[in-house]
């Protein structure tokens, strides 16, 4: 497959980033595209810059405003060869979905979630969490699965005095020996802090994260599913070799599925394991609907359609799902941020992340749903290249608007695994909602029609 040259690259990095007069810009996209060899693709990114500029580009030569359109406009956001992926009823189909898939149904991106619960903390009057909100705004904090990995971990170490110290050591004088005048100080301030840490931190920490997963979970609660959700169960009726990953703790595809009467398996609850009916949903960071006992690790799942009912309704008591019944501790939502999987302290989640490895391994079509391969992921970015690399009839289809995705995906497999070949991986660029109706209908549609042949023959 032919690159996209350095020059194309600082080429569209310039145009990005500075605004030139629209005259200019045109010239210089001219010359480019005369220049360019023939078989030098071009970025899709070219899209929306030339988009942007076009209209304002009234005094440049008309004839040459139709040619660079022609030349731009022939730049295909999905690849062709997706119209001819061929499956038969064997072939392992698994979705992963990351959080673009749940985008559209109205749910904020990691990023502008947080701001949403300041301000629903502010509603409610709650003036630690204004304070944890100055704290964090005034440092940059911005993203809310950092902010509960701090949590979490800072829960684990209030309850073991002893990695305190330890991270003490390593954090803040590990590298260097102390005078013994801050030997002393830092013996002291120990010692002090274990004391602290004993009595208040630990009922502030508990009593601010149910605070944010009980907002974060009203958040959620609402939203339904989109067109992506639907266009999902709509193949799963056609090919129930389906399988279904996501990071997401909203319940939108576990809505979509149980309003078409498809049972769940592969959730906490363990349920359904033996139904050939049932379609396995692996939610690998948890789900608003799943809720874990602090005190006894007792896990247990809320119906999901009868959860939001009761919320909708406004029959739901506050702290969303309550008082655990084995031992009276106070229960909350089972949502892991990525970066705190290493802490395991959901040893319920391991048979899900289990089942999420066998699932990739398994599969002949992987295909990525608004999910990004952030480096907190590292677990599943991981399992995927792994799998890629075992597995060389395996392929991706990867629909994504990020038009920087598929090639950074395609250079990080060629340089993990011999001879990889790059068709493997399919580009489909654009948003979920708009572009996977249409794709796994073209799938669908293939496969009945080998159907049909196989039958005639
Ligand atoms: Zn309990």
């Amino acid at each position: 497959m032919n690159e996209i040259s350095e020059e194309q690259k600082y080429l569209l990095r310039k145009l990005k980033t500075k605004s030139y007069p629209p005259d200019i810009v045109i010239h210089r996209i001219w010359e480019f595209l005369k220049e360019k060899p023939d078989d030098e693709p071009l970025d899709p990114m070219w899209l929306d810059i030339w988009n942007e500029y076009k209209e304002y580009a009234a005094r440049a030569p008309s004839r040459v405003i139709k040619e660079i359109d022609k030349i731009i406009r022939s730049i295909k956001p999905i690849d062709d060869e997706i119209y001819n992926i061929k499956i038969n009823d064997d072939a392992k189909v698994v979705f992963l979905l990351g959080a673009g898939a749940s985008a559209p149904s109205g749910i904020p991106t990691v990023d502008k979630l947080l701001e949403e619960l300041w301000k629903r903390a502010r509603k409610i009057g709650r003036e630690d969490l204004d304070r944890l909100a100055r704290w964090c705004n005034d440092r940059g904090i911005t993203n809310i699965e950092d902010l509960l990995t701090a949590a979490y971990i800072s829960n684990f170490a209030a309850r073991n005095p002893n990695i305190t110290a330890l991270l003490d050591y390593f954090i803040f004088s590990g590298s260097r020996t102390l005078s013994e005048e801050e030997e002393y100080l830092f013996r002291r301030r120990r010692s002090l802090r274990t004391t602290e840490i004993d009595v208040s931190s630990i009922s502030f920490l508990q009593d601010t994260l149910q605070t944010l997963f009980g907002l974060l979970t009203s958040t959620m609660i609402s939203a339904s599913p989109n067109p992506t959700h639907e266009a999902i169960v709509n193949f799963i009726k056609e090919h129930s070799n389906t399988s279904i990953i996501t990071t997401n703790y909203d319940g939108c595809m576990d809505e979509a599925l149980l309003k078409e009467k498809i049972p769940l398996k592969g959730t906490i609850s363990g349920e359904n394991e033996e139904n050939p009916e049932a379609v396995r949903l692996i939610k690998m960071h948890g789900s608003i609907n799943w809720a874990y006992c602090d005190s006894c690790q007792d896990v247990k799942e809320f119906d999901l359609l009868e959860l939001k009912k009761t919320y909708e309704m406004d029959k739901l008591s506050y702290p969303v799902l309550g008082i655990c019944k084995k031992c009276g501790g106070l229960r909350r939502p089972l949502l892991v941020p990525p970066l705190s999987f290493k802490f395991l302290m959901f040893p319920n989640l391991i048979d899900i992340w289990n089942s999420a490895r066998q699932s990739i391994e398994e599969a002949d079509y992987l295909i990525v749903v608004g999910y990004s391969f952030s480096e907190a992921d590292t677990y599943i970015t991981k399992i995927i290249s792994r799998s890629m690399a075992m597995k060389d009839t395996q392929k991706m289809i990867i629909v994504n608007p990020d038009y920087k995705l598929v090639p950074m995906l395609r250079e990080r497999f060629s340089a993990h695994i011999d001879r990889f070949d790059e068709k493997r991986i399919f580009k489909a660029c654009g948003n979920s909602e708009k572009i996977l109706p249409e794709i796994l209908k073209s799938i669908l549609d293939k496969k009945s029609s080998t159907k049909k042949k196989s039958k005639k023959g």
